[in-house]
């Protein structure tokens, strides 16, 4: 009985799994066309100030639009792209496209810094610093406006390779995130030697927080860290009132996420910039 039922199941199976395998060839050799095409797109977040609401800086999060499968989100592409190697084309496009909207605002006088995540994959490459010096010096762009952020995962991941890269970047001018913080088991002493300005606080430790005592507790020893740390410390993923009061409460500088904005398109964003008015904090 045993054997006939795991020779069904595999029957089953087998060709789903031939389906996925060949589902990621395709989107393997799609991705390769996805920056050719200009399929790849911008969408900003704004991040506020918690005190006041008023508009800080702002995150850019890439999107594909693939012609056939639709708007994908970086959870479907950017994983398999730092698998086979693409994801630096990736980072490039965003840099491109990050330098070209720094430079309409700053056209318009506007002190806005553009946030881009970056992969620890690229901070292991050698081109990679003078790709974003070059970048900013044809722009003739203040390299504070441009800020990198690094998942605490794939630091932890990459060992201390790139630390030099950092450095090298945080000389440029150009300043660095510790991004979903809190999941990456980072220890004190190597958080103190990175040469990074800002701390952004994963959304799992605010999602619900006003329910639970205890995990109010941690946030605010995770804010008060990061200012032990003299890093500005951002929230990522506040979608109510109540989150928001207590990470205003516990002395959080900035906040991101849906109840601020979600992230559009990047005329969606100039439309929303122009309109909004920060709501006048209790
Ligand atoms: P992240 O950098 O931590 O970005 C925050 C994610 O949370 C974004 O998802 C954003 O849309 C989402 N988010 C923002 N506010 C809220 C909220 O209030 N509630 C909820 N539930 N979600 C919120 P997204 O755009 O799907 O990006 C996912 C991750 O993919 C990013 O996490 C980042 O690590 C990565 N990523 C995005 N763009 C790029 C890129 O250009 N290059 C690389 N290497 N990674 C990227
Ligand atoms: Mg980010
Ligand atoms: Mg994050
Ligand atoms: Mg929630």
């Amino acid at each position: 009985f045993e054997s006939k039922r795991m020779r069904s199941h595999a029957s089953l199976y087998v060709p789903t799994l031939e389906a996925a395998r060949k589902q990621q060839l395709s989107l393997l050799s799609d991705l390769q066309e996805a920056v050719a095409q200009n399929q790849l797109r911008q969408f900003l977040q704004p991040k506020v100030s918690a005190l006041d609401g008023s508009l800080r800086g702002v995150e850019a999060l890439v999107r594909w639009q693939h012609p056939v499968r639709g708007w994908l989100p970086p959870n479907e592409f950017v994983p398999f792209a730092e698998h086979t190697g693409r994801i630096r084309q990736i980072t490039q496009w965003m840099l491109e496209r990050a330098v070209r909207t720094l430079s309409t605002w700053h056209a318009q006088g506007l002190q806005l810094s553009l946030a881009v995540n970056v992969s620890t994959l690229d901070l292991q490459d050698p081109g990679l610093v003078g790709r974003v010096a070059s970048l900013l010096k044809e722009a003739e762009l203040p390299a504070h406006l441009l800020h990198l952020e690094l998942t605490e995962s794939g630091l932890m991941a990459a060992g201390p390779e790139p630390i030099q890269v950092m450095h090298s970047l945080h000389e440029l001018g150009v300043k660095l995130s510790i991004d979903d913080f809190g999941t990456g088991q980072s220890s004190l002493a190597y958080l103190q030697m990175l040469p990074v300005h800002e701390l952004k606080i994963d959304r799992s430790f605010v999602d619900g927080v006003n329910f639970d005592a205890r995990r109010q507790e941690l946030l605010g020893s995770i804010v008060k860290l990061g200012h032990s740390l003299r890093l500005t410390v951002t929230a990522e993923g506040v979608e109510t009132e109540a989150e928001m009061a207590i990470l205003r409460n516990a002395g959080c500088d900035l906040v991101q996420g849906y109840l601020v904005a979600k992230p559009m398109d990047t005329p969606a964003f100039e439309q929303w910039r122009e309109q909004y008015r920060p709501a006048a904090s209790g």
